[in-house]
């Protein structure tokens, strides 16, 4: 399909992430190789920013955008002329906006570059026609991201459980409304991301590399001081050389294969102009998840995924990896977990059976402990099973 977005993706060095000027300087110098900021705002624009603010861990952990590229990007929006910048999120579910505003530091910092704060999940949703999509055709969208004259999407670089990798294009989610959220994991995230593509691509992708995150993503990962930005008009060129930069195949990161597919950008390399630093001097290869499967099976942990949508993957991988990491996963011993979409359990008995999220609620032949949630958090399952005295040795 055609792709009608100027798919130059820039990609530039940022060393010293930590420091303000530093960082303002190579987002212009991004920026600067794709036209400007002046090629994308003109004065008297409303800007939209979306940073990646999915919970309150501080972007030294890889798990949330930089602040100081998104306060760069804020006052070089203003320098060409921008009239007002609005910073809006809306946290995983389980995270509280607001709080992740103020933990993070993000509302204190607001005011001093005059930016407004929206926390989504508090915001008007209006309902939009989506005709492109495959999986909704209409959906629930923030009336500040619908009256926004230019959105830039400014999203961290990281690993994901359920999804490979979470860059651009997956940043976009962050403004749905969160029972929605919930439905994109039962309808199939990687459609149902595509299909938010089509309706809510922003003007310019900023992806921040400066501290990106490897290993066990979203959240519980290893930071990697990367010290790159990649920016680009096309969200999909921009996601296809991050990835690349990562080490992932496009036969590894279907949603984003899907997106090429379906135009929402180039996924094509040869196609894809890169400028700024060459792409083959930046590669550096970041770790993937891996559970421990002979740990599990020595400590007798049956571990039963039914048809599980990658929210109660990701939470149940991420929840497992955490008690590996550090040591814990005795925990669990001879224990089954059970979650999914069409959960059963046979031939467990003598066993500890713990059901973890909505789905295993009624399920059949329900027993044992059952853990609520769509999908239960990690942290939760951990407070919910000492609660319960399920966690003992
Ligand atoms: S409980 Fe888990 S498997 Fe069921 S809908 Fe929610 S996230 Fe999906």
């Amino acid at each position: 399909m055609p792709n009608y977005r100027d798919n130059t993706v820039s990609i530039v060095k940022c060393s010293e992430y930590h420091e303000f000027e530093a960082v303002k300087r190579a987002v212009k110098e991004a920026v600067e190789l794709l036209g400007g900021f002046e090629s994308v705002i003109s004065p008297g624009d409303t800007v939209l920013l979306k940073p990646n603010f999915i919970c309150a861990a501080d972007y030294r952990t890889g798990a949330t955008t930089n602040p100081n590229v998104i306060f760069a990007v804020a006052d070089l929006c203003r320098e060409v002329g921008a009239r007002e910048i609005i910073i809006g999120e809306g946290a995983a579910v389980g995270n509280d906006t607001d709080k992740v505003f103020d933990e993070l530091g993000i509302r204190e910092r607001a005011e001093k570059h005059n930016c407004r704060l929206v926390n989504f999940h508090k915001d008007e949703y209006v309902y939009v026609m989506n005709p492109l999509a495959k999986i909704f055709k209409r959906i629930r969208i923030p009336r500040t991201f619908m009256e926004s004259n230019v959105v830039i999407n400014i999203p961290v670089m990281k690993t994901h459980d359920a999804l490979a990798v979470t860059l651009g294009l997956k940043n976009m989610k962050g403004l749905i409304h969160t029972s929605d959220k919930k439905r994109f994991h039962k309808w199939g995230l990687a459609q149902t991301v595509v299909d938010l593509g089509h309706l809510a691509l922003p003007e310019l992708t900023i992806v921040d590399g400066t501290v990106a995150l490897e290993g066990m993503g979203p959240v519980v990962g290893e930071p990697v001081g990367l010290g790159l930005l990649m920016a680009s008009a096309d969200t999909v060129a921009a996601d296809r050389v991050s990835m690349e930069i990562m080490g992932f195949e496009l036969e590894e990161v279907d949603y984003i294969k899907l997106a090429g597919e379906q135009g929402l950008g180039c996924t094509d390399l040869d196609e894809i102009k890169v400028v700024g630093e060459k792409l083959e001097t930046v590669k550096r290869k970041f770790k993937r998840l891996s559970l421990d499967q002979e740990l599990l099976k020595e400590m007798n942990i049956n571990v039963m995924a039914c048809d599980a949508c990658s929210g109660c993957n990701n939470a149940i991988n991420s929840y497992l990896y955490g008690l590996s990491i550090n040591g814990q996963l005795g925990k669990l011993k001879d224990s089954t977990l059970v979650y999914g979409q069409n959960p059963v359990i046979e031939g467990e008995d003598g066993r500890k059976i713990i059901r973890l999220g909505m789905c295993t609620r009624n399920m059949p032949n329900a027993e044992g402990l059952y853990v609520p949630g769509c999908p239960p958090h990690p942290n939760h399952i951990d407070d919910f099973l000492q609660g319960h005295g399920l966690d003992r040795e």
